[in-house]
């Protein structure tokens, strides 16, 4: 039996842009655009003509994009022609190939908010859906508040949908706007509106107030809905939209969706998710969800030894799909779980030949469960665990030793009078017979000690000039007296790769050096540098 068409409609740079302390830039926009035109989206909303300069410059030129770059407004005011609204000229003079109004279908809203007629608001949307037919652009509805509408008078909400229909939309959106409908009631919803509008011109648009915009969003295409809209990472205002990077791999690899629909992300393009969704939250300046479903850091990290040794015979046996196909990885986390198998499997992925009756390999086991008993975290910090795993097994250079380090924190009036903290952090280093000093100012004691520690690593900078730190946490462990500080440093290199690093003091600073050292000798060991 052929395939239905399912169509994607991403809303990250409009619904998804309203989440608090998220503001996208232009070049933002257009990186983020590229990329789910790179994944195969079928539609992708870039914003709002009109509303801000950002989205104004945004549709000001023609964009290449194989996707349906689509610009958002609302219908024409009551009261107004089309030809007479400043804010439908924007839309129309959009360089945008769809445009998606938002129409009120609830009529509470259309007499509150609105402050109109239920006809006025009905002629709003037919008029508008015309003029941008005329205009020759492919046109969208977003029903807005539809499912609360319907709720209160399903005959009008199904009249203001049927309207953009009946006029030449090719998109008749239902949304949750609050976010507060239920699986079962967006099918039966959705299911009396197919009886009207042929499925294959209704899309679901949910929010994800009671954490089901995903379960909402596959309920509406059980009901015959064939588009879905969403964000990446389900960036979106309150609790946010429904999650395409979610929706997508179930759709592709679940087969009671992939079995009747296709949609345009292909199997290449789906191994991009994972590093799609990271590099977004990478443009948000924001740690990524390990949780996160199909593409977290943790979607796929078993702990429990015998688990890890089912793993290593059927991988299928603990995992709904392959990581691979998403992008993601197997991960067998090393903790104080630990069996023997986890610590094999875990130098298997990274690449140490490691012989099971080796007597070293009881000796790292038993490292890493002394060090995690006092406060390190190798589950998280993959990179020290490398090192750990190669310095016992004997595989890592002496390439350099910091002989000294010196931090200062001075608060003190400056020349104008005001009250200023400056830091400055001394490094003595050597280098094989070389020995360097190396002093920089930070915004704190970390951030200076880490750029003198990197300043000058002699033979070695070459190999860690595009090393950056991208996060940093500290967690107090014990609290009271014996209170010790574990520091996570997050850090990547030139080609985008990551890795984390774990330091445990009763000193900050020490444990902060900890880790920091560890994130460059990774680099180093990474890079091949010779010793
Ligand atoms: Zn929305």
């Amino acid at each position: 039996m052929p395939k239905e068409r399912l169509y994607l409609f991403d809303t990250t740079l409009r619904d998804g842009a309203q989440t608090n302390g998220d503001d996208f830039t232009l070049a933002d926009k257009l990186a983020i655009a590229g990329m789910l035109d790179e994944l195969g989206v079928d539609y992708v909303e870039g914003g709002y003509p009109g509303a801000n300069p950002a989205d104004t410059e945004l549709f000001g030129k023609d964009r290449k994009f194989d996707t349906t770059f689509t610009a958002f407004g609302m219908t024409r005011r009551p009261g107004r022609s089309t030809s007479n609204d400043p804010g439908i000229a924007a839309l129309l003079d959009a360089k945008a190939d769809a445009i998606c109004f938002v129409a009120k279908t609830w009529d509470y809203h259309v007499k509150v908010a609105l402050e109109t007629t239920n006809e006025e608001n009905l002629a709003s949307i037919r008029d508008s859906v015309k003029a941008a037919k005329a205009k020759g652009r492919e046109v969208l509805l977003d029903c807005e508040h539809f499912f609360d509408g319907y709720k209160a008078n399903p005959k009008y909400a199904l009249a203001c949908a049927k309207a953009a229909y009946d006029e030449g939309a090719r998109w008749v959106v239902l949304c949750d706007t609050n976010g507060g409908t239920l699986p079962d009631e967006v099918e039966k919803i959705v299911g009396e509106v197919v009886k009207t509008i042929p499925g294959d011109h209704v899309g679901i648009h949910a929010h994800n107030d009671t954490d089901q915009a995903v379960a909402n969003s596959f309920a509406a295409v059980r009901a015959g809905a064939r588009q879905i809209q969403g964000t990446l990472n389900g960036l979106g205002e309150r609790c946010g939209n429904a999650n395409l990077v979610s929706i997508i791999p179930t759709l592709k690899l679940k087969p009671e969706f992939a079995r009747q629909f296709d949609i345009g992300v292909t199997d290449a393009a789906l191994k991009k998710l994972a590093h799609v969704s990271h590099a977004l939250d990478e443009r948000l300046n924001r740690a990524s969800n390990r949780h996160a479903p199909y593409v977290g850091e943790s979607a796929f990290a078993t702990k429990a030894g015998i688990h890890a040794s089912a793993i290593m015979k059927d991988p299928a046996t603990y995992e709904h799909v392959a990581p691979e196909t998403i992008g993601n990885r197997r991960k067998v986390l090393v903790s104080e779980q630990a069996g023997k198998s986890n610590v094999l499997a875990e130098l298997e992925r990274i690449g140490i030949k490691a012989d099971k009756d080796d007597p070293r390999i009881g000796r790292l086991l038993e490292i890493v469960k002394e060090r995690e008993a006092i406060g390190y975290a190798y589950e998280a910090a993959d990179a020290s665990f490398e090192l750990l795993a190669r310095r016992t097994l004997g595989k890592v250079p002496d390439y350099f030793d910091v002989t000294q380090f010196d931090v200062n924190v001075e608060q003190r009036n400056n020349a104008k009078g005001d009250r200023v903290t400056v830091t400055m952090a001394v490094v003595k280093v050597k280098v094989g017979n070389d020995n360097m000093i190396s002093a920089a100012e930070g915004n704190g004691p970390v951030n200076a000690l880490d750029l003198a520690l990197r300043k000058d690593l002699g033979k070695y900078q070459k190999y860690i000039s595009g090393l950056k730190l991208t996060d940093y946490r500290v967690r107090i462990l014990n609290a009271g007296t014996e209170a010790v500080t574990r520091v996570l440093i997050e850090s990547e290199d030139e080609a985008g790769e990551r890795w984390t690093t774990v330091g445990v003091s009763p000193n900050i600073i020490d444990a902060s050096f900890q880790a920091l050292m560890d994130s460059i000798i990774f680099k180093l060991v990474k890079s091949n540098a010779p010793a």
